[in-house]
C-alpha cells in the first residue's frame, strides 16, 4: 500500500526513518553476533501498514474469548488429551515426553485443582483464504507466543511513518488500538497478586541467547515498572540444578524467591531440553503451585494433532455450546488426520494430495517455524507410512498478496508479499473461577509470497500492523 505514490528519495527517507524510529523506541532484536553479544538490529519490518477487511479482524477479536476458554476446558479433560496424542506420541518423543510429564503429576494437580493458578497468554493466528474470502485459522500457540510487545511498537511505528508520509487523519485511524504489551503484563500482574505471597516473582524461562529477548524483556521491564512485580530470567537447567520444590505445599523457590508465576519462552521445542536435566526443570514446574503459562496441559492443548481433532467429528460441541461451535468451525480449514491411513476418508484424501500436492501442508507436532513440509517434500514424506501418524494433513490457504515494502538489517527492498494476522488472548483462572478471559491485541507478520513458511525468527517475514478498510 502507498508505496506507488512515493518517488525514490521520500520513499528513502521514509525508510530511514522507520530504522531510526525502531531503534529508539525499542523495536529490537539481538544482532546474533557472537563477537559482540549485546550487539542489537531494528526487528525486520513493513515500512506501511497492510490494508486488511475490518470484517476479519473484528470476527478474529471476537473469537479469542471463546479459543481461552476452549483451551482451558480442553486442558481439564486428561483422558481426552492423553488418547487423543497417543497416536502421535509413539512415534514422536517430544511429546510422549510431555504427556508423561502430564500422567505422572496428575493426581497433584487434582488436589490442588481448586485452589490452582492457570494463566493462559494464547495467540490465535489467521490467513485470509482469497479463493472461499473467509478468514482461516492457521493454528492456535498456547506457549511462548510471541512479538506481542514488539507488535505493540509496529503500530506506533506505522502511526508515525502515515504521519511522516503525509497521510490524512481517516487513515491513520485505520489502525486499530493495539494493546499486548499492557493486556499480557496485567494479566501476569494479576496472577502474582492472586498468588498472595509477598515479594514472590515471575520466572520467565528462557533459551540462552535468544535473538528474540527484547520482546520478552519488554515484559518484564513493565511488569516492574507499571505493577512493581519482578522477574528473574532461568533456563530449565537452572530450574532443574537450582530451585527447590517444597514438596506438600508445591511452594518453587529459586535464588531466595518464591515462584508466583512461570512463564515459558522455551520448552516448546525438543532443542530446549537438550538432557533429562531439563525434563526434570519442567517437570519441577508441574509439580508446584505456581501458575504455569503454559502448563504441560494447556501445551498439548496446542498440539496441532488436537486442532485436527476438534476439526473432526463433533469433539468441539463436547466443549463448547452449539452457537460457540458453530462460529469456531466457520474458521477451521480443512485438516485430516493420518492416524489410520486405511480410512476410507484419509485414502481420498491422500490421493488428492498426490494429485495436487500444492494444496496442502504437512505438520509435525512442532512449533517454532521451520517444521512443515510443502509440495515434493509431502509426497516424499508420504512414500514411507511409518510415523505419519505424528502429522496431520491441513488444507493449504492462499491468503491474497500485497506488494510490501520491507526493511531487514537496514536494507529495503519490495516484494509481493502475503500477511498471516495473529490475536492474542489473556486468560487468568483460579480452580474453576475465571478472573480474566479477554483478547489481548494483534500480530501481524508478512512474509514474501514466494516463502512456504512464516516465522519472524526463522527470518521468512518481517512485522507488520493491519489498516483497517
Ligand atoms: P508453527 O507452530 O511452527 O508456527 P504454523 O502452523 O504456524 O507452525 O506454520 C508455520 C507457517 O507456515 C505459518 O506461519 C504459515 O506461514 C505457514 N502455514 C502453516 N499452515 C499453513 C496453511 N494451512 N496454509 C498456508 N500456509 C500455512
Ligand atoms: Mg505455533
Ligand atoms: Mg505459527
Amino acid at each position: 500500500m502507498l508505496t506507488t505514490g512515493l518517488s525514490e528519495p521520500a520513499r528513502e527517507d521514509l525508510c530511514a526513518d522507520a530504522v531510526v524510529w525502531a531503534s529508539q523506541h525499542g523495536l529490537v532484536y539481538g544482532a546474533g553476533r557472537a563477537d559482540l553479544p549485546a550487539a542489537l538490529v531494528h526487528a525486520p519490518l513493513a515500512v506501511f501498514p497492510v490494508a486488511y477487511p475490518k470484517a476479519s479482524y473484528v470476527k478474529a477479536q471476537a473469537a479469542m474469548p471463546i479459543f481461552n476458554l476452549l483451551i482451558d476446558r480442553i486442558s481439564r479433560d486428561s483422558a481426552y488429551l492423553q488418547q487423543t496424542l497417543a497416536p502421535a506420541a509413539e512415534f514422536d518423543d517430544f511429546t510422549a515426553n510431555l504427556l508423561r510429564i502430564h500422567q505422572e503429576t496428575l493426581s497433584l494437580r487434582e488436589t490442588r485443582a481448586d485452589k490452582q493458578l492457570t494463566l493462559g497468554l494464547h495467540r490465535s493466528d489467521y490467513m485470509l483464504d482469497e479463493l472461499s474470502n473467509t478468514l482461516l485459522q492457521v493454528e492456535l500457540n498456547t506457549i511462548a507466543s510471541s512479538f506481542g510487545c514488539l507488535s505493540t511498537l509496529m503500530t506506533q511505528l506505522h502511526h508515525y511513518i502515515l504521519q511522516r508520509a503525509g497521510c490524512s487523519d481517516q487513515e491513520v485511524q485505520r489502525l486499530p488500538h493495539n494493546q499486548v504489551t499492557a493486556d499480557l503484563t496485567s494479566a501476569m500482574a494479576a496472577a502474582v497478586k492472586a498468588f498472595k505471597v509477598n515479594d514472590a516473582v515471575m520466572v520467565m524461562v528462557v533459551q540462552p541467547n535468544d535473538n528474540n529477548s527484547y520482546d520478552q524483556q519488554w515484559l518484564q521491564t513493565v511488569l516492574w515498572e507499571k505493577h512493581r512485580v519482578r522477574t528473574l530470567r532461568c533456563t530449565l537447567t537452572q530450574i532443574a540444578k537450582e530451585a527447590e520444590l517444597h514438596e506438600s505445599s508445591g511452594r518453587l523457590t529459586i535464588w531466595g524467591r518464591t515462584v508466583a508465576v512461570a512463564y515459558l519462552r522455551a520448552g516448546y521445542a525438543p532443542e530446549h531440553y537438550p538432557t533429562a536435566v531439563e525434563w526434570q526443570g519442567r517437570k519441577m514446574l508441574e509439580q508446584s503451585n505456581a501458575a504455569l503459562c503454559p502448563s504441560v496441559a494447556y501445551q498439548l492443548t496446542g498440539a496441532k494433532k488436537i486442532q485436527q481433532d476438534l476439526a473432526a467429528g463433533n469433539t468441539l460441541e463436547r466443549f463448547l455450546s452449539a452457537d460457540e461451535a458453530k462460529l469456531m468451525r466457520k474458521c477451521f480449514a480443512g485438516l485430516w488426520s493420518l492416524d489410520n491411513l486405511e480410512d476410507p476418508e484419509t485414502k481420498k484424501v491422500l490421493k488428492e494430495v498426490r494429485e495436487h500436492p500444492e494444496r496442502f501442508v504437512l505438520k509435525p507436532q512442532r512449533e517454532g517455524g521451520g517444521n512443515n513440509l510443502y509440495g515434493q517434500a509431502i509426497l516424499d514424506r508420504l512414500k514411507d507410512p511409518k510415523g505419519l501418524a505424528a502429522f496431520i494433513l491441513m488444507q493449504r490457504i492462499r491468503p491474497p498478496i500485497n506488494r510490501c515494502l520491507m526493511i531487514r538489517e537496514g536494507s529495503s527492498f519490495e516484494v509481493d508479499s502475503l500477511s498471516e494476522l495473529g490475536i492474542f488472548g489473556a486468560f487468568l483462572s483460579q480452580g474453576s473461577e475465571v478472573l480474566i478471559n479477554k483478547q489481548a491485541g494483534h500480530l501481524v507478520r508478512t512474509k514474501a509470497a514466494s516463502s512456504d513458511e512464516g516465522g519472524v525468527a526463522a527470518g521468512f517475514a518481517v512485522l507488520d500492523s493491519p489498516s483497517l478498510q
